[in-house]
């Protein structure tokens, strides 16, 4: 009997998958992978049913100028280049607003590591907003700027979590996690943000009640073993505090990343199929129990494949996001907005029940039926300026 039927014959049994057994996992292909793959899809069954969830949303990144210098990033700018901005509070405003009257419940805020910009910053956008609109649920600031940010006003991370959390701010997004181990770090980040204090800020944001997203970025210098270690350290996290919502997989974009322009031969170009494929599965079946709900990112895979992973151990497509810079920044083809049309539609043609929640996992609405009726509020809610996909994939008119 292989050695992946045996890890999955404990899985079928009730055990929890350890951390060396998820590494033989990570790594296996062909008809191992498959058999993985089915375990995850049982799993996902088992906890969230046939529906899939999306969320309205729209991402702002407020500033692309940062001087942190991570090696895999092209997204950011120094000041003086072409291209670098740094959007005004009325600006951000504008754009939530723009975003609301497309049916948005939900505003994804980042930004680069702005020498200039006072720690204050945060909570200014967050107050702005919620001015505004008090109903948009902010879903705001990386680890690495609520470092930054605690650091300009001389704070502990907890207290100012808990100001942005008394200014409106509902969640944060757990991005700059990258692949949470030091020698990973030091040659994508520098390790300018460490293992240490990635976990310390996001421990600190689920103490003070604030949810946050869990994500890995691979396929770059990494391997199973960082992948499995990354996973059993979320899950000592959530056990811990239950604050993760979901875990979002995040592929490495190679095109247009230093990381990979400047290592020829030595940075892989982002994850190959079937390490994409044991990513969403293994962990399903790593954090069942503890994290319900992986999500696939359209941003990185592009909505075919991404549909793709909905039979792997996925129960999420995200954000509609509207515009989305960084992914697009390294090159991704993808990353502008799949509609919320769309993704009915794309979650249609896998055969599962799509639903449009809010960044708590709150139902807003089912799409149980197929009549097109109930899909006409959505067409008219997409039929705005930023709705650049006039065509849909000749894959989704075949499958719907
Ligand atoms: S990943 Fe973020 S912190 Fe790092 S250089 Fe890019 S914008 Fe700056």
């Amino acid at each position: 009997m292989s050695q992946v039927k045996q890890i999955l014959d404990r899985v079928a049994e009730g055990f929890e998958l350890s951390q060396a057994e998820a590494t033989v996992l990570y790594g296996a292909k062909g008809a191992d992978l498959k058999a993985i793959c089915e375990v995850a899809d049982g799993l996902r069954h088992k906890v969230n049913g046939d529906r899939v969830g999306f969320v309205v949303n729209r991402n702002i990144n407020f500033t692309n100028i940062c001087y942190m210098g991570c090696t895999f990033c092209g997204f950011a700018k120094r000041r003086e280049d072409e291209g670098a901005e740094w959007l005004t509070l009325d600006t951000i405003v504008e754009r939530t607003r723009e975003a609301a009257s497309r049916g948005a419940t939900e505003v994804c805020i980042q930004g680069g590591i702005h020498p200039k910009m006072p720690g204050t910053y945060y909570r200014d956008i967050v107050r702005a907003i919620k001015a505004e609109l008090p109903a948009m649920d902010i879903h705001a600031f990386s680890p690495f700027e609520i470092w930054y940010g605690a650091a300009k006003r001389k704070m502990s991370y907890a207290d100012f979590i808990q100001d942005l959390k008394e200014c409106g701010l509902g969640s944060i997004p757990g991005t700059a996690a990258e692949i949470l181990d030091t020698e990973v770090r030091k040659l994508l980040t520098k390790d300018k943000l460490s293992t240490e204090k990635w976990v310390e800020i996001i421990r600190a944001a689920h103490g003070q009640g604030v949810p946050t997203t869990a994500t890995i970025m691979y396929g770059h210098v990494d391997g199973p073993p960082h992948w499995a270690a990354h996973m059993a350290l979320l899950r000592d996290i959530q056990k811990e505090t239950g604050g993760f919502t979901e875990l979002v997989p995040l592929s490495f974009v190679h095109y247009d990343s230093p990381l990979y322009t400047a290592n020829p031969g030595k940075v892989r170009p982002g994850p190959t199929v079937e390490e994409v494929e044991a990513m969403h599965a293994v962990s399903r079946i790593f954090l069942h129990g503890q994290i319900d709900n992986i999500q696939t990112s359209w941003t990185k895979l592009g909505p075919e494949r991404a549909q793709g992973m909905l039979s792997k151990g996925v129960n999420d497509f995200g954000g509609t996001l509207m515009n989305e810079s960084i992914s697009r920044a390294a090159g991704s083809a993808h990353g502008q907005e799949v509609t919320a049309y769309e993704m009915v539609r794309i979650i249609r043609a896998a055969g599962r029940v799509p639903y449009q929640r809010n960044t708590r996992y709150e139902v807003i609405e089912e799409f149980a039926s197929h009549d097109p009726a109930r899909q006409a509020p959505l067409v008219e809610r997409d039929a705005g300026p930023l709705d650049f996909m006039a065509e849909l994939p000749a894959f989704l008119k075949e499958a719907v």
